[in-house]
């Protein structure tokens, strides 16, 4: 199955939905990130939770998503734009044998934070208690609470606890209410989605998005507004990272410069490997110097 975004109402009930499939984008990111199966598995929740939260982006809008736990897999970050590139990482990438199952990785608190940024401003911004201990009940409870936007979300994920880690099926969805909904019916709808039972049901078997759409039991056809393909995708670049040692001042590089002798950075949401020779590093000292002057 391939991966794909689907959004689209309900119309006579009100209720806008997301709903994906996200197998081969999770996989990029576990790939890249050579996670183990616990920091994976929240990887790829994180990673399609971000996918499902791309669909109310406007344009040129980044959304990043942050929950910090205080157990031993730390920070989980995610973040996309409207067209549903993602990418992500946990602080930790592998766990085990250390730590054997999510509850332990994640500890007994946390907190969520959201932060929308345009390419000149910073949009919405808020955070909450992770009361839950579950990335994707955590994210629909800070959405509630904090955008105040009512949200019922449901990941489900088949991932074999094996190394390298195989994810066979990552399938996510979301609802809304629309004005004019029906407060006991997005409530029923919510009840379903939370339910430990959908979870099992989205983890005993590859679904695809219609099934899961028909699943909720509404008693109409949703429309479908558009689908698209969602994709792990890294924006990072030489010139960016090389934007980043700029901030530096002469003395730290030159530190660099005498203790290494270059500089070497890896991209936390890719892995991608950047180089910086001594001669690259002399350069961007005598630039800082002239800057400086
Ligand atoms: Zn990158």
């Amino acid at each position: 199955m391939r991966d794909r975004l689907l959004r689209g109402t309900f119309p006579s009930s009100n209720l806008r939905f997301a709903v994906c499939e996200t197998r081969e984008l999770c996989s990029e990111g576990l790939a890249r990130l050579k996670s183990d199966w616990i920091a994976g598995w929240l990887l790829s929740e994180a990673l399609t939770c971000a996918a499902l939260l791309s669909v109310g982006l406007k344009d040129e809008e980044r959304l990043s998503l942050r929950w910090a736990y205080s157990g031993p897999v730390g920070t989980i970050l995610a973040d996309m734009n409207e067209k549903a590139q993602v990418r992500g990482f946990t602080q930790r990438l592998r766990l085990m044998p250390g730590v054997s199952t999510l509850d332990e990785a994640m500890g007994g608190s946390g907190k969520v934070s959201v932060v929308s940024s345009f390419p000149d401003r910073v949009g919405q911004m808020g955070i909450t208690e992770a009361v839950f201990q579950d990335i994707t009940r955590d994210l629909a409870h800070f959405l509630s609470l904090s955008f105040q936007i009512e949200t019922a979300l449901a990941v489900g994920l088949i991932i074999r606890p094996e190394d390298p880690i195989h994810l066979s099926s990552a399938t996510g969805l979301l609802l809304q209410p629309l004005p004019g909904c029906d407060n006991a019916l997005f409530n029923g709808v919510r009840e379903i989605v939370e339910h430990q039972g959908f979870r099992d049901w989205l983890e005993a078997a590859p679904r695809m998005p219609e099934e899961v759409l028909a699943r909720l039991g509404l008693k109409e056809t949703p429309s479908i507004l558009n689908e698209i393909t969602p994709s792990y995708s890294c924006h990072c670049s030489r010139e960016k990272v090389e934007s980043v040692l700029r901030m530096l001042d002469a003395e730290e590089l030159r530190d660099m410069l005498e203790k290494d002798g270059h500089a070497e950075i890896n991209c936390h949401f890719c892995a991608e490997h950047y180089w910086f020779s001594g001669t690259d590093l002399q350069t961007l000292i005598e630039q800082c110097q002239a800057g400086h002057a």
